[in-house]
């Protein structure tokens, strides 16, 4: 058996191990880049994190501690974990072996309880590079290649997922589940749209912190960010939707400022502790470069709020600002809806309608097709004038009409040669309203 030098990574002392501590649950959310391990326990627990090679296994010894359940088997579609196994060691300790895929990196940190959960010891194992990266260079390449106009690219980001649920409903109905199933229909809607494509950030049961999500919008060259939630109030008459942009300072009343702080508090619950020190500077510059999104940002809210009065209830009918951290992209036009509040029984019941959900999808996507008809950015499919091709015209009549050359008509519709035949539609560059 050979220890590698990250033995030992990380060591926790809890003062008290008088008292045995039981394990009472293993959970696994694997993630496409990170897979969770939580461990559910009945106190905070001492140990210690190691990683041994030959084959890869992460072993986590647990001072005083014992358990008497059947270990939860990670999926076949979890990338880094093959097996959870357990031993007893020196009669009151317990060795927790994670037999791994491949070679991770990791760490861990204890939560403590919430109003969903105990006492929890929480493992991270996650890449060692970005697996992502290639994916996005093909896009990136795919798209200047050709330098034919590109789609405008949408990301949803399903709020919550994993260890962090979110709201929760009087039925039961857990916020993180329907939001994902909102984004989803909402994913399908803009697919259908011409020059519209849409790409999900969390695409499971998973947690990911706020500014990973952010990140994820980035690496996919996101023009707009929408983050999908659901409201909760102790009062559960209250209802109806709305739609959020980020406040230039803080946060602007103090019903904002609460959910703010319950929306961002998910970070905290999802177990993003040691990493955030530096969040205050961060969204301090951050707020220095975002003047020109957030007005982006407020015209695509007011249009989104727009198309929601018309299916139902809206809860306030401006447009609110409140700082939430994920909305918090410097270039990125970002707004935060609030589809409903699920702590009302007749509005949990319509969140989950797949009715309601396609009636929701489609003003949403009515708004931004308003938004994108005015303010396509340049060299998406959307900005470009359209030409139908009439008798008697070439590839260089066409291109003298709107002072552009024959190359770049050829290049941005794919043209292999000056061959082109009336009724067909080509693509002329350029935004839109020159
Ligand atoms: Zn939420």
């Amino acid at each position: 058996m050979r220890y590698l030098l990250l033995n030992f990574l990380l060591f926790f002392l809890f003062s008290t191990y008088s008292h045995a501590a039981k394990i009472e649950n293993i959970r696994v959310w694997a993630a496409p880049d990170s897979t969770r391990v939580v461990f559910d326990v009945s106190e905070p627990v001492e140990h210690t994190l190691s990683l041994l090679t030959e084959p890869y296994r992460t072993v986590i010894d647990l001072k005083d501690s014992s358990i008497d359940k059947t270990l939860t088997q990670p999926g076949s579609e979890d990338k880094f974990l093959q097996r959870i196994r357990s031993a007893t060691r020196n009669q009151h300790d317990l060795r927790v072996v994670l037999d791994l895929k491949k070679f991770v990196k990791f760490k861990s940190f204890q939560l403590k309880p919430n109003k969903h959960y105990g006492h929890r010891l929480v493992v991270d194992l996650y890449g060692k590079d970005n697996e992502d990266t290639n994916k996005i260079v093909n896009i990136e390449q795919e798209v200047t290649a050709a330098n034919r106009p590109r789609d405008v690219i949408i990301a949803l980001d399903a709020g919550h997922g994993g260890e962090d649920p979110g709201a929760k409903g009087p039925s039961g109905t857990y916020e993180k589940d329907v939001v994902l199933k909102i984004a989803k229909r909402l994913h399908d809607t803009i697919n259908k749209e011409r020059g519209m494509k849409a790409v999900m950030v969390r695409t499971g049961d998973y947690y990911m912190p706020l500014r990973r999500r952010i990140e994820k919008a980035r690496e996919q060259r996101a023009d707009l960010f929408i983050s999908i939630h659901a409201d909760a109030f102790r009062d559960r008459r209250v209802h109806g939707s709305s739609v959020y942009v980020l406040s230039q300072r803080g946060a602007s009343s103090e019903a904002a400022r609460w959910l703010a702080e319950s929306e961002n508090a998910s970070d905290l619950i999802g177990g993003v502790s040691l990493d955030n020190k530096d969040d205050v500077l961060a969204s301090v510059l951050l707020d220095l470069s975002q003047t020109a999104s957030l007005e982006a940002s407020i015209d695509i809210a007011e249009r989104v709020l727009k198309g929601l009065k018309g299916v139902g209830k809206v809860h306030k009918r401006t447009v609110q600002s409140a700082g939430f951290a994920v909305l918090k992209s410097p270039d990125i036009p970002s707004i935060l809806v609030e589809t409903a509040f699920i702590s009302n029984p007749d509005e949990e019941r319509k969140l989950l309608s797949s009715q309601h959900q396609t009636k929701m999808a489609n003003a949403i996507v009515a708004g931004l097709h308003g938004y994108f008809r005015e303010f396509a950015p340049e060299g998406t499919l959307l900005a470009s004038r359209k030409h139908i091709i009439s008798r008697g015209e070439t590839l260089s009549t066409i291109a003298q009409q709107y002072k552009v050359s024959t190359d770049s008509l050829r290049q941005y519709n794919g043209l292999k040669g000056d061959l082109v035949r009336v009724g067909q539609t080509i693509s002329i560059p350029g935004s839109s309203g020159t």
